[in-house]
């Protein structure tokens, strides 16, 4: 057991985002302690990266521990029906990073992990932080082996939980929830991620290492528990709707249905005097965009900069643009669906980006897509379907 004390940063949370914050700041010499509350072996969803990570894991030094994972390659990850019966393809061959990657982010996760530790940061594993205060000395990290930090990293992902301790606001724009299903497809071709828009959300197929395949709903909080989708049952009835979707849940099923918050939600204000929010944490996305880890790389470098001396107001600049940025692209996405408009689903998410800014002036704290504050946050949603 490694004791932590006294540390120059404690991040919390082994996702990417944290795994490469402390890896930064373990090359640059600082005093680094991570806690991650999971073990390595759990199953993570979040498997396709687009083509944009393989310049970000060259830069930060990764690409043989990459190569070492034998990840599969994905040359068309969004072929799509949507806003259309018909499927239609989108080839990454254009692109200039060449093409994505179908990993185990589960072995993806504990290869930072590694890294970072290699570099110096003292790694605890199976290390759940319960609380954070402030103290005479920096703050305070309650955990199995407490320490003493000047700053902290909130890489904890949706839950944004030490921001928020810290008096930060979680600004949420949906209750998106993922009701997913592993299949092991044995011989069958694994072939490419498939997206299918269905009248209350939208369903995906990807392959993942080892002839498996996950199978995943995207939809509101309130239609998981209205239609039993975390019930065998129920999800098997979906699925039986959807026209492209369920010829691919072949082979024999792994495990139950697992369901888990997707919601979107940006962080207010991303950077404190003696914390940063790195990752999901900061601000997270839509898992339509397929961009969660890119952001988290690129979010964990950016914070390694502040943490060396750079400019916090430029970090938080950076977060407002890209999550504007977000907003818009999301609403012109979901907007090209128009055969379910009249859906709840749907009609909430095609709100212009101008609509959403409007709404939110007039609330203070969470807003919801529609303007509405909503009623639940993604804890008590992840409560409710547990
Ligand atoms: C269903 C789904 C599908 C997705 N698909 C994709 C995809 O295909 N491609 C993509 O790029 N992105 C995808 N994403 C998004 C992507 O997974 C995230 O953006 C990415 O994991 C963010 O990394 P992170 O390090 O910020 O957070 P996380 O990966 O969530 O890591 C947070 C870590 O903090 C730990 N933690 C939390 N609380 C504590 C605590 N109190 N003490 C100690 N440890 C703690 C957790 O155990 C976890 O390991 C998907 C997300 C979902 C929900």
């Amino acid at each position: 057991m490694i004791a932590a004390g006294r540390a120059d940063v404690a991040v919390v949370g082994g996702g990417p985002a944290g795994a490469v914050t402390a890896l930064l700041l373990a090359r640059a010499g600082r005093d680094v302690v991570l806690y991650e509350q999971s073990h390595d072996d759990a199953l993570r969803l979040g498997e396709t990266l687009p083509p944009s990570v393989n310049p970000l894991l060259c830069k930060l030094g990764l690409w043989e521990r990459f190569g070492a994972l034998q990840s599969t390659t994905s040359y068309q990850t969004t072929a799509s029906a949507w806003g259309a019966a018909e499927p239609s393809d989108r080839s990454f061959i254009l692109c200039p990073y060449g093409h994505g990657w179908h990993v185990d982010r589960a072995r993806f996760d504990a290869m930072l992990v590694d890294a970072a530790e290699q570099a110096g940061a003292r790694v605890l594993r199976a290390a759940r932080v319960g609380k954070i205060s402030r103290a005479d000395a920096g703050l305070r990290v309650e955990a199995a082996e407490p320490a003493s930090a000047a700053t902290v990293v909130d890489a904890t992902g949706r839950t944004a939980r030490v921001a928020r301790a810290l008096g930060a606001n979680r600004v949420q724009l949906d209750r998106l929830v993922c009701a997913a299903r592993v299949f092991a497809i044995g011989s069958e071709p694994p072939g490419d991620t498939f997206i299918e828009a269905a009248p209350d959300g939208w369903w995906y197929a990807s392959p993942l290492p080892d002839q498996r395949r996950i199978i995943a709903l995207f939809t509101d909080a309130h239609e998981v528990l209205r239609s039993r989708l975390a019930t065998v049952g129920g999800w098997t009835d979906a699925l039986a709707r959807t026209e492209h979707v369920g010829d691919l849940a072949c082979g024999v099923p792994c495990g139950k249905i697992r369901v888990t918050t997707s919601a979107s939600h940006e962080l207010e204000p991303a950077v404190g005097d003696d914390w940063i929010a790195v990752g999901d944490a900061a601000f997270a996305v839509d898992p339509l965009s397929s961009g969660g880890v890119d952001f988290a790389l690129r979010s964990a470098s950016a914070a390694a900069d502040v943490l060396l001396g750079g400019d916090r107001s430029a970090y938080q600049k950076q977060i407002t643009d890209e999550a504007n940025e977000y907003r818009r692209l999301r609403a012109e996405i979901y907007g090209w669906e128009h055969r379910f408009a009249n859906a709840a689903f749907w009609s909430a998410r095609r709100l212009s980006a101008d609509q959403h800014f409007a709404s939110r002036a007039a609330t203070s704290r969470a807003v919801g897509i529609d303007g509405a504050a909503p009623s639940r946050s993604t804890e008590q949603d992840a409560a409710a379907l547990a």
